[in-house]
């Protein structure tokens, strides 16, 4: 293994090179720190040597670790796992703690050999947490360049180090944004933030470092708090500003995640705690945390859905056996909300896009909106005037289908209208040629009926974009019945492109995200109906991780769309309709006018600038709430229940071929608990024989709708777990 090499100047400097083979950006494997290690023995034990440096051989420093690692050392550990995590975070210590005090005198502090990071660009994790164990940080200038500590994003905090070293270097309150937001950094920024030390010319960067180590003094390179008389900046927790900071953070994280992402938390223990101990002390404590935190089912499953398997999803894990298919000319019919959305990520991408309404107008509008992004962009210093010219350039507004010769992608963003919908599918396809996929973006209509407007339906696939597209990661793509391959490789590859998360569907009504958001709406209408207290049902949804209640939802996404939804599917599916109960309080609502906050006035109140205020006090005039209000917990439970056995459903029905595809889609499409990981990881986590008496009990008091599916039913009697039955389907991808 050669992830590092180590070169020794004739200046007396050893340079310690990080480049995993085969990697567009280093990652730090199991062995690697070992390697690393002994680099470092040998240039510390070499008189020839005076100082270290520690730089990439890429263009960025690190992406932080491997996460597959601590997977492997759990799942390897037999039945001690939090030992073998333990020893293995413990070991990271020590070798960064060996770096940091660089062989100096334990008592005098003198005798070490300077050690400088030399960071030619992104760093992120462990990669930052090796440059805070070094003397002096060097980054380079570069535009693209961004260092921090984005742990807490995946359900982790840093562990190796970071928290303690970051922490006693600024104070707990101006770490907070790097460590408990996870907040990446530019070089000037990272600066500032104490983050690196010097910001360096790119050619100067490795020179520059070289020339501090030969001449650092041994008091420059003793830390703040292996020095006599160190106190924490800001103040440690019984100073009384330090107690002020610890108070505030704790309540502020509270206030944050609603007490259901346990790493926040176990950071800022780490913090306080380890404040009050000498340095080595702390890191033990910041150790232990972690390893609860690793062990904790709530982490791995955050990890297992934000990480890997996304990362899976992205490298293409259901992806059939094809040539690529990289989008080279895009078409969009349609430039209103969702088509712009669907130019502008494209040009962005470096796709060229042609983009078609019926009028001029409506089409230099949607390009219109692409501009008008742009311009955000540039007022935030993000985006060149170069930039904006480029991608701006890439589309071409206009009516004439000509413009459509050449393109090999077509998404048609028209009407919700199956009629309006078929005669752009034959305009296209008459412009276009024979080996162009055409996707639509429908989010209702079934893509097989659809697809009978083509006389190839094996090229003919759904593309379901979620709004703002901008900003929404997920892409859903559906295969009709007669889907071939092609198009779905070719949609894949184009979700690539973009930068986005495919999961990759069949054809049924809803789809799978809409599927499963849409009893969660109706849940919480269903309880406003029955007299249980409004800011109960919304309080009890955000207190178990949802991004908005289910009455702030309807509000958002408009109480007419609502209506118009719940009129379609009850026309489709005639005496079987479930929701006349809900349709009750929707279509009163409409009545009343009340459309949500487009129309300032929905199940909440909003004032003339459209800010929300609070719950609409008609609410309770209309639907009295009951003296007596349900437990938290079952309020909790039909919520999520409701979306969750919708999503088994969706399982069994064969919508979903892929567990994954389900907690990631949920998570990334509508904000499903992301600290549970997703529907079948929650499930995971209550254990299916309880999952399944809990239907039970449910049906009993709710409703049909909360039935036992057959699957799960089967999964508690055998005590099986989703990952466990279909961890065939869920492998990583090659
Ligand atoms: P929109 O009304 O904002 O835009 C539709 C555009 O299509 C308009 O600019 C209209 O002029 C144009 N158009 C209509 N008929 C046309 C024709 N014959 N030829 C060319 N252009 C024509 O609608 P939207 O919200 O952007 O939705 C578009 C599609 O995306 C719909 O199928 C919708 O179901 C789907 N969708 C919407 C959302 C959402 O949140 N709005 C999310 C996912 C999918």
């Amino acid at each position: 293994m050669t992830d590092f090499t180590m070169e020794k100047g004739s200046d007396g400097v050893a340079v310690i090179t990080w480049d995993v083979p085969g990697k567009s950006m280093n990652v730090l494997q199991r062995e690697a720190f070992a390697e690393c290690e002994r680099l470092f023995d040998e240039a510390l034990a070499d008189n020839a040597i005076r100082g270290i440096v520690i730089t990439s051989g890429k263009d960025t420093f690190a992406g932080g670790m491997d996460l597959n690692v601590l997977s492997s050392i759990s799942a390897e550990a037999g039945d001690d796992p939090a030992q073998a995590l333990f020893d293995f975070t413990m070991n990271g210590h020590r070798i960064l703690r060996k770096i940091e005090r660089a062989g100096m005198d334990p008592k005098t502090n003198k005798g070490g050999k300077p050690v400088a990071c030399a960071i030619p660009g992104t760093a992120a994790g462990i990669g930052t947490e090796i440059a805070l164990a070094c003397h002096r940080r060097f980054m380079a200038d570069s535009p693209k360049a961004k260092i921090g500590l984005p742990e807490i994003l995946v359900g982790l905090f840093p562990g190796a180090g970071g928290t303690t070293r970051y922490s006693r270097m600024v104070g707990a309150m101006a770490a907070a944004p790097v460590l408990l937001e996870g907040r990446m950094l530019d070089p000037k920024k990272a600066k500032s933030a104490q983050l690196i030390d010097e910001v360096v010319a790119p050619d100067a960067l490795l020179q520059a470092a070289k020339d501090w180590v030969l001449q650092a003094s041994d008091a420059d390179i003793v830390k703040p708090w292996d020095q006599k008389g160190w106190k924490m900046p800001g103040g440690a927790p019984y100073h009384p500003a330090g107690f002020m900071t610890f108070v505030g953070a704790s309540a502020m994280i509270n206030g944050k995640t609603k007490g259901v992402y346990p790493a926040a938390k176990a950071l800022l223990s780490s913090v306080y705690e380890g404040a009050l101990v000498p340095f080595d002390t702390a890191l033990k404590i910041e150790a232990r945390y972690f390893t609860h935190i690793l062990m904790h089912p709530s982490s791995s499953a955050m990890i297992r859905s934000l990480f890997i398997n996304k990362g899976a999803l992205e490298k293409g894990a259901n992806r059939p056996e094809a040539p690529d298919q990289a989008v080279r000319k895009l078409g969009v019919i349609g430039a209103g909300m969702m088509g712009a959305g669907i130019a502008y990520v494209s040009a962005n991408a470096g796709i060229e896009v042609v983009l078609i309404d019926a009028a001029q107008e409506a089409a230099e509008r949607g390009r219109g909106h692409a501009e008008s992004l742009l311009d955000k962009g540039m007022s935030r210093g993000k985006v060149t005037a170069e930039k904006k010219e480029q991608v701006l350039g890439r589309i071409t507004a206009t009516t004439k289908y000509d413009a459509l010769k050449g393109c090999d992608l077509i998404v048609e963003a028209v009407f919700e209208d199956v009629g309006v919908k078929a005669e752009v599918t034959k305009k296209v396809l008459a412009a276009v040629g024979p080996d162009c996929i055409f996707a639509t973006n429908t989010s209702t209509l079934p893509i097989t009926e659809l697809a009978k407007a083509s006389d190839t339906p094996e090229q003919f696939i759904g593309i379901h974009f979620f709004s703002p597209v901008d900003k929404m990661n997920l892409v859903e793509i559906i295969k009709g019945k007669e889907t071939g391959d092609i198009a779905v490789a070719k949609s894949l590859d184009f979700v690539r492109q973009i930068r986005k998360t495919p999961i990759v569907v069949n054809d049924a009504r809803f789809f799978y995200a809409n599927r499963c958001i849409i009893p969660y709406i109706n849940e919480g209408i269903r309880m406003v109906r029955e007299g249980v207290a409004p800011a109960l049902i919304e309080n009890a949804a955000k207190l178990v991780g949802m991004p908005l209640g289910p009455l702030q939802l309807v509000d958002e996404t408009s109480i007419d769309l609502g209506v118009k939804i719940a009129k379609a599917t009850k026309a489709a599916m005639g005496e079987a309709y479930p929701d006349d109960a809900v349709d009750e309080v929707l279509f009163w609502m409409a009545d009343q006018g009340r459309m949500g906050r487009k129309s300032k006035s929905g199940f909440y109140a909003y004032d003339e600038a459209g800010k929300r205020s609070g719950i609409w006090d008609g609410l309770a005039a209309q639907y009295p709430q009951t003296a007596e209000q349900p437990d938290l917990i079952d309020v909790q439970h039909r919520l999520l229940f409701a979306q969750v056995l919708e999503a088994v459903r969706a399982l069994e029905d064969g919508v979903l071929t892929d567990i994954r595809e389900g907690d990631v889609g949920a998570i990334l499409g509508w904000g499903f608990a992301p600290w549970s990981g997703g529907p079948f990881s929650w499930l995971d986590m209550l254990g299916s024989p309880y999952a399944a008496d809990r239907c039970d009990d449910l049906q009993d008091r709710f409703g049909a709708r909360f039935a036992c599916p057959a699957l799960l039913r089967e999964m508690g009697d055998k005590g099986q777990s989703f990952y466990g039955r279909f961890a065939a389907e869920a492998k990583p991808a090659a």
